[in-house]
Formats: structure tokens, sequence, C-alpha cells
């Protein structure tokens, strides 16, 4: 790797530049190096490329922070800042680049596996740091039967996985590094305004092996990982509720130096049922009844999760009024837990009468039907007046 130049040299300001400096400094620089300005200069491109490269270093506060602290190493050694502090070997790898389908991001550590800072303690370090991937996440439709009974799902999802080729090495025939000479780190000098020093960092040929290999593996280019397109079949238990996840392991990102794959994980979304209101494990459910079953009260078929039951309505039942059915809400193998299910009655008053029903309505008002609630307005009403 060739010996970088400190980033605040590069733009010409001191280290304790306010934004409005870095921003104004940049411009003025960018502006006097354009390639297109200095054909002369053979090495235009690459000064116009570190100009850029310092600006989105220094204009991003916590990239600054990094380099204040760490140097170049603090914000991964190159002008992918903030992607593969290995030198971007791997960063084909990032979930923006393979296809999910639909649906992805990524949690922890954002922009894949290797991204972060997961690798800049490669500075110090000798040997190659060995890094867990990062997991997915993944959410997935399921529609009210399917959550509540249970289901068996299957889907296509590329997982990068080792190169079964080279197993996973990259390469054949192992050798000496030959930029690190097999240490696995390499010296790079730095310019601060304390001056210079240098600092180790990870060989950027070997990532820190110490060894190369004489022949790239052609199957997997060299990165010891290859995209597989899997069929995964997960068995989804009764009662999953929106928001349950479920873990596939290691489906997620690929690892890094021999460290394993993260985990999928699947998060759920559950549809609505037509006629079912789901809370938690309890089921609720709208129970319509007419003018006479709910004066006379009467027996009624109801239809729950699991088979049809017969209840009773009690005379007198009003609109809003609940009865529940023990057990009768979503047996939930999740949480090895059974709701309840809540009837809730509305009475629908007809809206048209035949001749006969309204002369026997009629007749009924002429009886006294007020309840305590009645006689209590009606005494309000008279005191009001
Ligand atoms: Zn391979
Ligand atoms: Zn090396």
């Amino acid at each position: 790797m060739a010996e970088k130049k400190d980033y605040y040299e590069v733009l010409g300001v001191s280290k304790n530049a306010t934004a409005d400096e870095i921003k104004s400094a940049y411009r003025k620089k960018a502006k006097e190096s354009h390639p297109d300005l200095n054909k002369d200069d053979p090495h235009a491109e690459e000064k116009f490329k570190e100009i850029q490269e310092a600006y989105s270093v220094l204009s991003d506060e916590s990239k600054r922070k990094m380099y204040d602290q760490f140097g170049h190493a603090g914000v991964g050694g190159g002008a992918s800042a903030g992607g593969s502090p290995y030198g971007g070997g791997y960063t084909n790898f990032n979930t923006t680049d393979f296809d999910f389908g639909d649906i992805f991001d990524s949690i922890f550590g954002g922009g894949g596996g290797f991204g972060g800072f997961s690798g800049f303690g490669g500075g110090r370090s000798s040997g190659p740091k060995v890094t867990r991937g990062s997991d997915i996440l993944m959410r997935m439709d399921l529609d009210f039967d399917e959550a509540v009974y249970g289901c068996e799902k299957k889907f296509n999802l590329d997982v990068i996985e080792d190169c079964d080729e080279c197993h996973g090495q990259g390469g054949f025939d192992k050798e000496e590094c030959s930029t690190c000479h097999g240490s696995g780190t390499v010296t790079t000098q730095q310019q601060t305004i304390l001056g210079s020093f240098m600092s180790r960092t990870t060989c950027p040929d070997c990532h820190g092996t110490g060894k190369t290999y004489k022949r790239k593996c052609s199957e997997c280019n060299g990165k010891g990982k290859v995209k597989k397109n899997k069929k995964i079949t997960i068995n989804i238990p009764a009662g999953i509720n929106t928001g349950d996840r479920q873990r596939v392991s290691g489906k997620g990102n690929p690892g890094s130096n021999g460290g394993e794959n993260g985990d999928l994980y699947i998060e759920f979304v559950v549809g609505d049922h037509s006629y079912y209101t789901r809370e938690n494990d309890d089921i609720y459910l709208e129970v319509p009844l007419t003018l006479t079953e709910s004066v006379l009260g009467c027996k009624k078929d109801i239809p729950t999760l699991y088979g049809n039951v017969k209840i009773n309505v009690t005379p007198g039942t009003n609109s809003g009024d609940k009865q529940r059915i023990k057990g009768k809400g979503v047996d939930n193998e999740y949480r090895n837990h059974k709701g309840d299910m809540y009837l809730v009655f509305k009475v629908y008053m007809p809206k048209k009468l035949t001749r006969e029903q309204k002369e026997l309505i009629e007749e009924l008002s002429e009886t006294s039907l007020e309840t305590e609630e009645i006689k209590d307005f009606q005494k309000f009403t008279k005191e009001n007046d």
C-alpha cells in the first residue's frame, strides 16, 4: 500500500479546523487540482482522489473522530472510509451486493459483516482478526391461519459460504506473502501535525495471514467465498405473532478470516382475519344478535379457531356485552400458552318491519320495558326542566 498523507495536510487545514473551514478548503483544493485543469501533471488524478478521500473522512464527524484517534487505520485505511478495513478484498460481500428478493436489511454493524470498525484492531495485533459475520434480518408475511396453526415455509436465499473448490482458502499452493514477508503486517508512515511516525497495519495482500497462494482459485476469484442459492425450509410453530422472530443459524453474512457466518433472523408480520381479531393469544369475535335473541336470550353456534361450540346467550344481552370462552384463543406452541376467546355481542335492529311485526312491537311498547338506567335518565330530565 502506498504511503498515505495526513488528511489535514492534504486539505491544508489545521487539526482544529471547523467543519466550514474544511468545506471551503476542500472546495478550493478540488477546484485547483481538478485533473482537467492539470493535464501536464501525471499525478493530477491521484492528487484529486486524495483530496476527495480526505474530505470524505474529515467532513464526517464520526469518521473524523476515528481518524484523529487511530489515523488511517481507524477509517479503513483507504478511500472506502467506513468500508472494509482489509483494503477492499471482501467488500463485495456486503449485503447490498446480493439479491435477497424483496426483503432485507442488515442489523448490527450496518453495511455488512465487514463494515464498521470490526477490523481496525488489526493495526495493533499481529494476526488476522477472526470475525463472525453479521446477522441478517428478513421480514416474512404470514396470513392469519398460518400464524395461528403453524406452517412450513420454503424460500430461496443467497448465502455466502466457503468455496468448495479451494475449501475457503481462495487459492492453492501456499507460500509466504512477499509484501509482508510472512509477518502479516506492513509498516506505514503517518504524517500528523506532531510529526511523522510509523504505524503497523494489516497486510493488504494476505489480510494478515502472512501467506498467499501461488494459484488463485478461479471458482471464487481468490476470495474463498462463493454465493450459493439455497433452498431454506423453516417450520413455523403455531401461535407466531407479528414481531416474533425465528433464527436460522449460519445463514447470515459471512465471517472474515475463517470466522463463521452470522445468523438469519426472520421477523414475522401476521395478516388480519375477516372475522377474528387477535390480541396476543386472545381472540375477539363480534357476534351479531337479532332484537329477540338479545331480549329473550338464545343458544348459538360459535365458530372458534378449533371448531364450532354452542353457547347460551343470556336474556337481556346488550350490544357490547362480552362473554369469555376459556381456552379457545390461540394455542401458542411458541410461547407455551393458551389464550381465551371473547365474544362481543352486537344487536342489529331491523331497519324495515312488516305490518305484523310493527303491530307486535307497538303492543310491546304499551307494557313497561323501562330498566333502572332508563328510569334514572327520566328522573334527570324532569329535574332539569
Ligand atoms: Zn475457491
Ligand atoms: Zn502479507
